[in-house]
């Protein structure tokens, strides 16, 4: 059989893998890459680009209502998922397009097939080619997991909601995690009727706990139903409804049953336990500080680590990688002070450490406004942003700041650069308002 040879063999082709490859590409280096589903991975296909034009497409339903109070006439509205569906594919298809055509025009070598290791330099692809290679890459991602109940059969995850085929009139989400929030939010402004269970007592645990009680009281002043401390036991078919059974008896009749429950590292069946690589309990491969595995030809990227499931996150392994194992340059990937969003409704945006973390290790002053933004106040809506950024009492350095409101996520990108480069609560305040935004905030916070 003839065996193709390589430099560096990739796995996975989605945010941290196709840029690892183009990279290493423009290097001279010889490169493949594998991919068993569709070229740009999780996040251009059924994840953070998909998403946000799913938030996009649920946020005119407000701007619509919004705009009678400035004088607009928008009586009769309607939304067509089938539409919106159709156009966002087009999208979805155009940017894969691009990541193929990106690779093509790098020269990297292109697999459309599941690809496993049989030994550590050799790969084989299910078309059964077999590749060897110097180097290889494991960027394959994560996967959603459910866990087991009765009648799990009928959940459906983050993979299969962006093309339902027609719009529920109820959901129940479960997961009370970002995709579950966002998701919530999403179909509650496209007008389902939404209920989002949570095991816990509230929203994104690991959030700031303020943030976490808004986003909580926002959401459900928006029209969703959130069920804490409780959980789905049992779902049943009913002729026209899924039946589930919740934790404390009630149940509760819905048309879709989402579970965004975590997700977990895509490692299964890789070959990589028989070839002696490390895998932690949850399936994570196990990298060291330069993202080698067990086995030092042999690297991992992205989601399958586990370290941060971030798209940026994985595209900074893929920078690393590429120094250490191309540029002979050794390099660790940064994974401090990474900011964050949240696109739920209001959206949320973070950076650094909540009031919680930073007290545990630092004497901490709280800088915090709540105030309703301007448009609101026309609009007729009462909710409040929230501002909050967490300083160290002695250093005067910004530990952390969380905001939740319009625009956050887009906010928080700025913030975190002055956060990152060390900035000190009177380097904010030394800088001159742009008024009127709500971001001038940021820079009078008493
Ligand atoms: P992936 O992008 O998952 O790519 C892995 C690729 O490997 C996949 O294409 C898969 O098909 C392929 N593959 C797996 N096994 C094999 C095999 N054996 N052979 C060949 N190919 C294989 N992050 C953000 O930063 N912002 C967001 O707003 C955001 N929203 C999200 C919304 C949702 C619904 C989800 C699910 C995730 C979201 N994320 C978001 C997370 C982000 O999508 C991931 O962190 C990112 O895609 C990880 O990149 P990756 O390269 O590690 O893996
Ligand atoms: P998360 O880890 O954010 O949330 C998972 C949620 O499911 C938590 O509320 C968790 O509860 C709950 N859960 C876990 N196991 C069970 C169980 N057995 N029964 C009931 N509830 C359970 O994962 P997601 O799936 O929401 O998202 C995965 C990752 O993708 C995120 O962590 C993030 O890294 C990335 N992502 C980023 C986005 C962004 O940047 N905007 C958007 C979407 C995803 P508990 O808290 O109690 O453990």
């Amino acid at each position: 059989m003839v065996e193709l040879a390589f430099d560096i063999f990739i796995i996975g082709a989605g945010s941290g893998g196709v840029r690892a490859a183009r990279l290493a590409a423009a290097q001279g280096k010889r490169v493949g890459i594998a991919e068993e589903f569709r070229f740009g991975g999780t996040c251009v296909i059924r994840g953070c680009v998909p998403k946000k034009l799913m938030v996009n497409a649920a946020d005119f339903r407000e701007t619509f209502s919004d705009a009678l109070g400035f004088g607009w006439n928008a009586e009769s509205i309607s939304f067509s998922w089938e539409k919106f569906v159709r156009s966002k594919n087009k999208e979805i298809e155009r940017l894969e397009n691009i990541y193929h055509r990106n690779l093509t025009l790098s020269g990297v070598s292109i697999f459309s097939s599941r690809a496993k290791l049989v030994s550590s330099n050799l790969i084989e692809l299910s078309d059964g080619t077999v590749c060897r290679s110097k180097i290889v890459l494991i960027a394959t991602g994560g996967k959603p997991f459910v866990p087991s109940f009765e009648g799990r059969q009928y959940a459906i995850t983050s993979n299969d909601i962006f093309d339902l085929p027609e719009l529920p009139k109820k959901m129940v989400v479960v997961g009370g995690g970002y995709i579950a929030s966002e998701f919530a939010g999403i179909f509650t402004g496209m007008g389902v009727s939404v209920t989002q269970i949570y095991r816990g007592e509230k929203l994104l645990r690991g959030f700031d706990h303020e943030i976490r009680d808004h986003l909580t009281v926002s959401m459900r002043n928006r029209g969703t139903n959130i069920l804490c401390e409780s959980e789905v036991i049992k779902c049943e078919k009913d002729v026209a409804a899924l039946v589930l059974t919740l934790s404390n008896g009630d149940t509760i009749n819905t048309d879709c049953l989402l579970f965004a429950t975590g997700r977990r590292p895509n490692s299964l069946n890789l070959g990589l336990e028989k070839i002696g690589v490390n895998l932690a309990p949850d399936g994570a491969v196990e990298v060291d500080h330069l993202q080698r595995s067990s086995i030092s030809s042999i690297y991992a990227i992205g989601d399958v680590t586990n370290r941060l499931n971030l798209t940026p996150i994985a595209i900074r392994d893929a920078i690393a990688f590429v120094d250490t194992a191309v540029n002979n340059n050794p390099s660790s990937p940064d994974h401090e002070l990474v900011p964050t969003a949240v696109f739920t409704r209001p959206e949320i945006g973070i950076v650094g450490l909540t009031e919680e973390e930073a007290s545990m290790e630092y004497s901490v002053e709280v800088y915090k406004t709540r105030f309703n933004p301007l448009a609101n106040v026309i609009a007729g809506k009462d909710e409040p942003t929230l501002m909050k950024m967490i300083v160290d009492k002695f250093t005067r350095k910004v530990l952390g700041c969380h905001l939740i409101g319009p625009n956050s996520a887009e906010l928080i990108q700025l913030a975190a650069v002055a956060i990152k480069m060390g900035a000190s609560k009177e380097d904010f305040d030394k800088t001159c308002a742009v008024h009127p935004t709500a971001a001038e905030e940021l820079v009078t916070l008493n």
